[in-house]
């Protein structure tokens, strides 16, 4: 597997739970906005050693809720995160797997080894940076029903953007009805720019980033009917 590193312990990438968090690379998207883009397009990554990985989640095991796979996309290397899923919830650890959920027949192969769920609600004709952006939101929302029909819980975040509240309305909207038999939490987050960040398109970022406050209040309002939510505003 192809992966940037590990931390033993983390309280920053599921909300209210600590992580022992695996970062793999490469990405399907190229989100404008992204800050993890040198691991997305597989940049100082190198092959994991999974039994050493292993070894060091057993000992982290008594203080974590989750192993949480993030990336990049880790759905990218489908066979091989169902094997290490595997393992880890032989060894007793829950797994957690952040997707962004366009890879709909990746999520089939890993799915009955997923214990928790988090993905981002992106505006895909804005935010995916790809211009087959319609299939992939398509294949989103394909992939929150099957998540959704296993009761598998969701930790749904949406970046928020200066973009209208029109285009979130309609796509939290759209995502409500196919997430309708789990457990939600959403958690509302800025979309920050430099010098915080350091994201792909800085030009991008320079007109979208940065939101008010004020339109998080409004998203958060709209995003009620999903679940419980939770904002970080990070202080703007
Ligand atoms: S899906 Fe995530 S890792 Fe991939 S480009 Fe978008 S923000 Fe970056």
């Amino acid at each position: 597997m192809l992966a940037a590193g590990w931390k033993g312990i983390s309280t920053v990438d599921v909300n209210g739970a600590v992580t022992f968090t695996l970062w793999l690379c490469g990405c399907n998207l190229r989100c404008p906005f992204c800050h993890n883009w040198r691991i997305a397009e597989r940049q100082n990554c190198g092959e994991l050693d999974v039994e050493r990985l292993l070894d060091e989640l057993a000992r982290a095991k008594p203080y974590i809720d989750y192993l949480h796979v993030t990336g990049g996309e880790p759905l990218l290397q489908a066979e091989e995160l169902r094997h290490l899923f595997k393992r880890a919830g032989e060894a007793g650890v829950a797994r957690s797997l952040n997707t962004n959920a366009t890879l709909t027949k990746a999520l089939e192969k890993v799915i009955d080894e997923v214990d928790h769920l988090a993905t981002d609600l992106k505006i895909p004709d804005q935010m995916y940076g790809v211009p087959h952006w319609q299939q992939l939101w398509q294949n989103f929302l394909t992939s929150l029903k099957a998540v959704s029909g296993r009761k598998i819980p969701i930790e749904l975040r949406i970046p928020v953007a200066n973009l209208p509240l029109e285009t979130y309305a309609k796509r939290i909207e759209e995502v409500g009805n196919a997430l309708a038999e789990t457990e939600v939490t959403v958690v509302i987050q800025p979309l920050l720019g430099p010098p915080t960040t350091d994201p792909r398109d800085s030009q991008w970022c320079r007109q979208y980033c940065n939101p008010p406050s004020s339109h998080l209040q409004q998203i958060a309002k709209l995003a009620a009917a999903l679940g419980k939510v939770v904002i970080k505003n990070y202080g703007i």
